[in-house]
């Protein structure tokens, strides 16, 4: 493993300038690529796919399967470092670039983020160490792995959704029954693959953490993020003072960062939670899942802060000092589902751009993606502004321009 710190703009022995990797090509690795390029540092993208969002703008992009060891031990070659932009990479190919390179997050978080029984159990085992997470707990769940479990399911979990427990992303692997035999439906339809049920909650809203923490443990936060999900997906992030009340803002943050600790995490890591309704003033905090990445509801950091969840990734990964953010604008960031590419009738159309651009503090990120399909995540558009309600506005008239849902500002 070579050493840390990996500064930026050095060459090596060899002649190699200094080159970090990732893992998987999509959006997130090309935001990424973009905050390693500024610093001066090469890249490398491993994605199987030619034309990759990250692949397209970075300074090597290795065409291969995410365990093909040839395709691993070029990424290895090439990188002083490596890092991943997707949980569901294989663990086992963290594992083995590991073995000769810097990895983060590593494989173990990788995977526990890949599998939501593993995860609730970290999340379990985090608050028990941890005591400052207590009150923060999952959902109420059950894991149904075999026929047996499916019948032992009480039945207070009911109505719940079924998730399947590895590789769901954006609400898909998922389903809401209401009772026993529609669950059973829900898990023959699933394939009978592993899952959890969990109980339905009665939720107020939903929000999100990020952190980074560093090789030597420092934890660096951004404010958490108020999320508002369509579909499944994420649709609005909002980020201001006052977005939710300080006493569960100062909670989540408690919660992350037992949860980091606790695997010893490197890297930029979120954590979603829901704020649910238990009849106290403000609500309850329970938490939903982990993401081993930058995240969706972080892409406003990009714009409204002075260090952005890409820039605290790559300082991360390369052992660099990690300043704490401070967000400088309030912001609202609304996310362009490939549905923006098509008008009510479902005829293709180019959005109007020429009106988005127009507005003040719009700050347009396209993630190179020719092929709009909707709930395809094209884009996302980010509104900052001197106060909060001129932002509010902004968003409303961006929201409307592009007949975006989700957003219904006061
Ligand atoms: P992501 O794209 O965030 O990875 P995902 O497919 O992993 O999504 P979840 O985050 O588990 O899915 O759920 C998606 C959304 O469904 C949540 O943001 C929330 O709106 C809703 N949801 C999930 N679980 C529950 C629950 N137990 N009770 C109520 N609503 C829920
Ligand atoms: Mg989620």
């Amino acid at each position: 493993m070579s050493a840390l710190p990996i500064f930026p703009g050095t060459v090596d022995a060899s002649g190699r300038p200094a080159t970090l990797g990732v893992m998987g090509g999509g959006q997130l690795g090309r935001m990424f690529v973009h905050a390693a390029q500024r610093l001066g540092y090469f890249t490398a993208v491993l994605d199987p796919d030619a034309q990759s969002p990250a692949g397209l703008v970075s300074h090597h992009h290795i065409q291969s399967g995410y365990s093909d060891a040839q395709g691993l031990a070029q990424l290895a070659g090439l990188c002083a470092a490596i890092t991943t932009e997707f949980e569901n990479v294989p663990a086992a190919a963290l594992q083995t670039l590991a073995e000769s390179r810097p990895v983060a997050p590593g494989a173990a978080a990788v995977a526990i983020a890949q599998d939501r029984i593993q995860e609730k159990s970290h999340f379990t085992a985090s608050a028990a160490e941890s005591g400052v997470m207590a009150g923060v707990t999952c959902a109420p769940y059950a894991v149904i792995a075999s026929p047996d479990q499916l019948r032992a399911v009480p039945a207070g979990l009911l109505p719940g959704i079924l998730k399947t427990a590895r590789m769901g992303y954006d609400g898909k692997g998922q389903a809401r029954v209401r009772n026993a035999a529609e669950l059973a439906a829900a898990w023959a339809d699933l394939k009978q693959v592993p899952c959890v049920l969990e109980k339905l909650l009665p939720l107020k809203a939903e929000c999100s953490v990020i952190v980074a923490r560093g090789w030597d443990g420092r934890i660096v936060a951004f404010p958490p993020q108020l999320n508002v999900h369509v579909d499944g997906i994420l649709a609005v992030t909002e980020v201001y003072e006052g977005n939710m009340p300080p006493a569960l803002a100062v909670r989540a943050l408690a919660a992350i960062k037992s949860i980091a600790n606790h695997i010893g995490y490197v890297g930029v890591l979120c954590v979603e939670f829901f704020v649910i309704d238990d009849g106290s003033e403000h609500g309850a905090l329970v938490v939903n899942e982990m993401a081993p990445r930058p995240h969706n509801s972080g892409h406003y950091t990009m714009d409204a802060c002075d260090v952005s969840q890409f820039d605290l990734q790559v300082h991360a990964m390369a052992g660099l000092p990690l300043p704490a953010p401070r967000q400088h604008s309030p912001a609202i960031m609304l996310n362009l589902l490939g549905d923006v590419w098509f008008d009510a009738q479902g005829e293709a159309r180019t959005p109007d751009w020429q009106a988005v651009l127009a507005l003040p503090g719009a700050h347009l990120h396209l993630y190179g993606k020719t092929d709009a399909r909707p709930g395809r995540k094209m884009g996302h558009l980010t509104l900052t502004g001197a106060d909060v309600a001129g932002v509010k506005a902004t968003a409303r008239r961006a929201a409307a321009i592009l007949s975006l849902p989700g957003f219904e500002a006061a």
